[in-house]
């Protein structure tokens, strides 16, 4: 790269820090795991240009890489610890699963197409990321096996919490998701598992694609 595309790229990844923190990414953790995570890396092809940029992008299998600020927004609202295990749903990309990996002791990350799973997992390996386990599974039933999670973050939407998932976070623990209908407005919401119970809260109006059951085809 030539001296001048690499002063381009420190400027463009400036700018990118900026926006996280002007639309309310204030959180110095989350800040500098994002920081360290390159979403370049995680975005292909065409759009790769425009991965410094805060807007989702289109990847393989139909599906997007969400919003720079939108997982800033959500890993923040986590609140993860650093002797954490982190369960996600929806791996797509992969780059909020990178994200975590910075924070928590370990991020599994689930994701209903295989050839996500795999792209992903070749790519946690070219990052020499050693604490993301992937896995090719319908992520609404959770990893019963692992359970239970210090914290469940889930990046497509349900109309409602997947009983499992909750069913799999410790009492304490905390859940971030999408809830409502896909194609219409969704909310982002926060739950914590109390002794007895469930604490809701709504945080903000999101856009995610759908959680769909099963597995998917490719
Ligand atoms: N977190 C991703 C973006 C996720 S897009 C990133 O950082 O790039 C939503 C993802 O959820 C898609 O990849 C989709 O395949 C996956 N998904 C939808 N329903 C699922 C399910 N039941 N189990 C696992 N993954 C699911």
């Amino acid at each position: 790269m030539s001296k001048e595309a690499q002063e381009n790229l420190a400027e463009r990844k400036m700018r990118f820090l900026f926006a996280l923190r002007s639309k309310g990414v204030t959180d110095a953790r989350t800040l500098n795991a994002m920081e360290a995570i390159d979403r370049g890396r995680f975005v292909r092809g065409l759009f790769s240009e425009r991965a410094y940029e805060d807007m989702p992008l289109p990847i393989a299998c139909g599906q997007t890489i969400s919003q720079p600020s939108v997982v800033g927004l959500m890993t923040q609202a986590l609140k993860v610890g650093s002797r954490d295990t982190v369960l996600e749903i929806g791996t797509g990309s992969g780059y909020q699963a990178a994200v975590l990996s910075q924070l928590a002791r370990r991020v599994y990350t689930v994701d209903r197409h295989r050839r996500l799973a795999r792209d992903s997992e070749a790519l946690f390996a070219a990052l020499s990321i050693p604490n993301i386990v992937t896995i090719a599974g319908d992520g609404s039933r959770g990893l019963p096996d692992q359970a239970p999670f210090d914290r469940i973050l889930v990046t497509a939407a349900a109309e409602d919490p997947p009983g499992p998932l909750l069913a799999q976070l410790k009492i304490g623990g905390i859940m971030v998701l999408p809830v409502g209908q896909s194609d219409t407005v969704q909310s982002l919401i926060r739950v914590q598992r109390l002794e007895s119970g469930f604490d809701y809260e709504e945080l903000r109006p999101v856009r995610f694609v759908p959680l769909v059951e099963g597995m998917a085809s490719d």
